[in-house]
């Protein structure tokens, strides 16, 4: 069965991230884009938190990554508890 790695969106609409290089860090990123499928949410684009860049979901990487600000970023979502 294959594993469905969605990036929804939480029910309060908050979106946490983490840094794969610094995960001790939960950042709160903006939500630039998103669009309802079978009544739910999905993230289809974040802002970085370092640039402010739009970042797509990447389904391989399973990830919204930046290529922007130097350095690729790679954010996992994360929840919030
Ligand atoms: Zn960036």
């Amino acid at each position: 069965m294959k594993l469905d790695n969605t990036p929804f969106l939480p029910p309060d609409g908050n979106v946490y991230v983490m840094d794969s290089l610094d995960p001790t860090k939960k950042i709160k990123v903006e939500v630039l884009k998103k669009r309802t499928k079978q009544h739910r949410d999905i993230v289809e684009s974040l802002a970085c938190p370092v640039c402010g860049s739009a970042m797509e979901w990447n389904r391989a990487w399973e990830a919204f990554i930046c290529v922007k600000h130097g350095k690729k970023a790679i954010y996992e979502i994360v929840n919030e508890g």
